[in-house]
């Protein structure tokens, strides 16, 4: 799978960085110097590396380190936050006409996947309630009008075709007149293909496309060429101004270049992936998903970002000091209670950490109501309960019960879930110290 490697070396760099505690403007220069050997292994194009290790370094060097984060945690953030910002920040829909049909024109290089993909991204648009027909544009490959057919076939989507006699800037004219009379509301032309990038099929695909105005023009290349699909990008873009790229074979890259380097270098988005020889296995592009998928580190980012925001910096630091040394008490439980209720619901809050057991969670959910009742409960505990609750036996129990106007078996409750927390805390900010993340699958 795409950046096996690539994240196994970040993984490396930072947890070094992690064992430092403290970051030295040096030690912050060492490992930016390791990443962009990872990254030039990885085969994203030399300049992207170089202006995407600038800008980190710049960033890491230069900004105050939030104090609910440690230095490495904050340099892992902002290269997480670059990697995304690469490729392109947020994901990028398909532009769909007003006026039907909205007419999606393919192009690449031949062998990318460009007929394979047409079927994909027809098969997911059908999925998503569009009703789509494919177009065989391509004349000169013998075998490429019957290749369409079996793919529409096999995924039940009709082929628009007129043989290998006819140009393909009238086929493409005469397919838009056909979905518009047949109510099919999306033509995805499938055009012709060269091994390599070449004038004749340029001009050719320069006519298709000023022949039938496209809404989308997206690119087809195979991510197994590395810096090559930056090089086809480029050529294609500059003639085309294409609307965005699907990455092919990213099942069968293990170096993921590709992906890091075809935004910054076109400025035109990757809108999807696909990885895999089924239809169905395509997918939109989410650069953020990619970027933590690279770190390898699930959705743990998500997390410190949430934490960040909601939880006061030095309370935090405090709290997570008493976790680690075991001494979170009572009058911390209730403490955290309003704090924790602030972030969402707390199931939610522990889903985002990989490897947490949902099922174990039940009953961890605290309305308003419960806060009041288990607020009287504390109250009524003394001081060294609070502090050691161990000590609280039968007659405490019975104790407490009374002075808070609730049952043996609501203080029991109260003593399990602490017990509970404390423990989940515990994992909560283990994972968020050591960053040890389960590789989560997208
Ligand atoms: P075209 O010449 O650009 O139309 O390319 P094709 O659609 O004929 O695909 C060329 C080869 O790549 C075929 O054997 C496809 O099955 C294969 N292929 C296409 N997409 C993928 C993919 O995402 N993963 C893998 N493993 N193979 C793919």
């Amino acid at each position: 799978m795409a950046f096996e490697s690539l994240t196994g070396k970040l993984q490396d760099i930072f947890k070094k960085l992690r064992g430092k505690g403290k970051l030295s403007e040096k030690d912050v220069k060492e490992a930016m110097k390791e990443v962009k050997i990872a990254l030039l292994e990885a085969d994203v194009n030399f300049k992207v590396v170089k202006e995407f290790i600038n800008t980190v370094t710049e960033k890491s060097l230069g900004q105050e380190v939030m104090e609910s984060l440690t230095p490495a945690q904050h340099v892992i953030k902002i290269v997480n936050d670059e990697l995304t910002a690469l490729m392109g920040s947020k994901e990028s829909k398909i532009n769909f006409s007003d006026k039907p049909p909205t007419v999606i024109m393919m192009v690449g290089l031949q062998g990318s996947g460009k007929t394979t993909t047409s079927g994909k991204l027809a098969n997911y648009l059908r999925s998503k309630g569009k009703s789509p027909v494919l177009v065989a544009c391509d004349i000169y490959r013998p075998a490429a009008i019957k290749q369409l057919q079996v793919v529409g076939s096999s995924i039940n989507v009709p082929v628009f075709s007129m043989g290998d006699k006819t140009s393909p800037v009238d086929i493409a004219k005469a397919s838009i007149d056909f979905a518009r009379n047949n109510n099919y509301n999306v033509v995805i032309i499938d055009t012709a293909g060269r091994l390599h990038v070449d004038e004749e099929l340029m001009d050719e695909l320069k006519n298709i496309k000023d022949a039938v105005n496209p809404d989308e023009i997206l690119l087809v290349v195979d991510a197994m060429t590395g810096q090559d699909v930056v090089n086809v990008a480029e050529s294609f873009n500059e003639k085309l101004d294409i609307d965005g790229v699907i990455l092919t074979k990213l099942d069968g890259d293990t170096r993921g270049g590709a992906a890091l380097s075809v935004k910054a270098v076109t400025r035109k988005p990757i809108k999807f992936i696909a990885s895999g020889e089924k239809f169905t296995d395509i997918e939109v592009f989410h650069p953020d998903r990619m970027a933590s998928r690279i770190l390898g580190m699930g959705d743990v980012l998500s997390l410190i970002e949430k934490a960040q925001a909601q939880i006061d910096e030095k309370k935090a630091l405090e709290l997570q000091k008493k976790i680690l040394e075991q001494q979170f008490s009572f009058d911390d439980f209730l403490d955290q209670l309003q704090g924790l209720k602030n972030m969402g619901p707390i199931d939610q809050l522990f889903s985002m950490i990989p490897g947490v057991n949902m099922s174990k969670l039940k009953g961890v959910n605290i309305s308003d109501k419960d806060i009041k009742r288990i607020e009287a409960i504390i109250q009524s505990m003394t001081k060294e309960e609070r502090q050691n609750p161990s000590i609280i036996n039968g007659s405490r129990k019975k104790r407490i019960a009374a002075g808070s106007g609730t049952s043996i078996q609501q203080v029991n409750s109260l003593l399990k879930q602490f017990e509970q927390t404390k423990k989940m805390m515990k994992q909560f900010t283990d994972m968020g110290k050591n960053m040890k993340i389960g590789k989560r699958k997208m």
